[in-house]
């Protein structure tokens, strides 16, 4: 069994909040949310630890990634404004080694982040 937290909540052995998915990507609200809609869009393999390991093999996968975000934008209602970011590494505050994007929006959103 895998021990990545991420490829247990695509397998259903931990819970979450889905909100949308594709043929390649899996979508859940973060249990520890830093705005009114954080989403974590995620590859359902775990086929790259962060965004430094990503190749052109992923192409399909992150089109899918990127589409399925602004879709939930819109379905959250965030004509405002919402932000697509991820951490790669300790010093950018990466948690879990497998690639994920972070949907945030809702609120303002400061920049540069902290
Ligand atoms: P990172 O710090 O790696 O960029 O982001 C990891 C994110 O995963 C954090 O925002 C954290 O709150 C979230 N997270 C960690 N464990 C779980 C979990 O078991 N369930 C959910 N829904 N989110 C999690
Ligand atoms: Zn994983």
């Amino acid at each position: 069994m895998s021990e990545c937290i991420f490829c247990q909540i695509v397998a259903g052995r931990i819970a979450a909040k889905k909100v949308g998915e594709t043929t390649h990507v899996y979508a859940f609200r973060d249990n520890n949310p830093q705005a009114p809609t954080h989403v974590l869009l995620i590859p359902r393999e775990h086929v790259a630890d962060s965004a430094a390991d990503l190749g052109p093999q992923h192409a399909v996968m992150l089109t899918e990634l990127f589409g399925l975000a602004a879709k939930i934008a819109r379905d959250e209602r965030l004509e405002l404004g919402w932000r697509l970011v991820t951490n790669v590494g300790p010093e950018a505050g990466q948690s879990v080694y497998h690639l994920h994007f972070h949907l945030l929006g809702g609120r303002s959103l400061r920049w540069p982040p902290g």
